[in-house]
């Protein structure tokens, strides 16, 4: 027995993969239930990049080791269209101009489709190559930062997008252009 044992599995396909990820799991004791640690369990996260555990004085939650998730198998990666038709090129939140930025790289609302399927297949791949950060943990759940690269003219630009961490491999986005 090595200490490979302990860090590779042979999956159902015969690939060797690295675990490195952990899921989240929540043990309630007693009465007392715990509404951040509750929107934790069964999420993944890479060991070296989950929230504090055990997170708080008396919290009994435990992160058992998971393969690292590989894009559209295991992880998805979640964005409304509306992010874009209702919110980044609204005339509501024009206000923002983050729809200037956009147009400003030649984008306009017609595009919304496009910019869902490019967020979602950027935010997959970071995702599962632990290329995130984490932000903002609360009952509402685990919020992290995925910078999003567009190459336009010649000139790259990244911009942060924030998206919430779910259950199983899932992440969802909350806007498109964190400010
Ligand atoms: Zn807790
Ligand atoms: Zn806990």
């Amino acid at each position: 027995m090595g200490i490979f044992d302990d860090l590779i599995r042979v999956d159902e396909n015969g690939n060797l993969r690295y675990i490195g990820w952990i899921e989240w799991k929540h043990i309630s004791t007693g009465l007392t239930h715990c509404p951040v640690c509750l929107v934790l369990d069964k999420c993944w996260f890479n060991n070296n990049l989950k929230p504090k555990l055990p997170q708080h004085e008396n919290c009994h939650c435990v992160a058992n080791n998971v393969a690292n998730p590989i894009p559209m198998i295991d992880a998805i990666a979640k964005c409304d269209i509306k992010k874009f038709t209702d919110y980044i090129f609204s005339d509501k939140y024009a206000w923002t101009g983050k729809r200037d930025l956009f147009e400003m790289l030649g984008f306009t609302i017609n595009d919304s489709n496009y910019l869902k399927e490019e967020y979602e297949n950027q935010a997959v791949k970071k995702y599962c190559n632990s290329e995130y950060k984490l932000g903002k943990l609360d009952m509402q759940g685990q919020r992290i930062n995925i910078d999003i690269k567009f190459v336009r003219h010649g000139r790259n630009l990244v911009f942060t997008s924030g998206w919430m961490v779910r259950p199983k491999g899932e992440i969802t986005n909350n806007t498109p252009l964190a400010d």
